[in-house]
């Protein structure tokens, strides 16, 4: 399976990191060594002084598709859920500095945390999910789908030019403003239309 990941999808998160707003969805790719396994712990990397925490919504794709219009893009999953993105920002920032690839930056082993997941069918709207985490109790991110830059159906129609999807890949979508340092003992935990997704030690 592949994590197809969207950056800059909210207008909020943009601008809190002084980027320009996209014409076209950024995508990058994290390996199925960057899944956090269940029930573990994520390790600060020794390689970064500034690891952030961005809570995304996730999809996950439930049928091999290539070309996918837009229209039939709801055909393609059946199952929404909540995750991290972890990134070291400082490596991030050296590395788009230069003009290269994030991918050490974002794709590390751990940097990606997957919830539950939770049947379209129990979701009223896709398109209208308030989301939200917490670090030691304290909410720092709350979200809603619907001030996504690009809507799931639009993302998978996107995304599916390049990629040939398949079941078991998962799409994270983009975070909102509120990223943040993690450090050492925290408590992450995530929810969906308040429903506990996640709750994550960092050590
Ligand atoms: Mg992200």
């Amino acid at each position: 399976m592949k994590i197809i990941c969207i950056g800059r999808n909210y207008t909020d998160h943009i601008k809190e990191l002084e980027n320009e707003r996209p014409q076209e969805p950024v995508i990058f790719l994290k390996p199925d060594t960057s899944l956090l396994l269940k029930n573990q712990p994520f390790f600060i990397p020794p390689f970064s002084e500034d690891v952030h925490y961005e809570v995304e919504v996730l999809v996950r794709i439930n049928r091999i598709g290539k070309h996918i219009q837009e229209k039939f893009s709801h055909k393609y999953y059946d199952e929404i859920g909540l995750g991290i993105d972890f990134t070291a920002r400082d490596l991030q920032a050296k590395l788009k500095a230069k003009g290269l690839p994030w991918e050490k930056a974002k794709a590390f082993d751990g940097a990606a945390v997957v919830g539950a997941w939770i049947s379209k069918s129990e979701l009223p709207n896709v398109d209208d999910l308030n989301f939200q985490m917490k670090k030691n109790n304290e909410i720092v991110q709350s979200g809603t789908t619907s001030l996504m830059l690009w809507k799931i159906d639009e993302i998978i129609s996107y995304v599916s030019q390049f990629f040939t999807l398949k079941i078991g890949d998962i799409i994270f979508t983009g975070t909102p403003a509120g990223v943040g340092k993690v450090s050492e003992n925290d408590i992450l935990e995530g929810s969906l239309e308040g429903r506990k997704m996640f709750s994550i030690k960092v050590k």
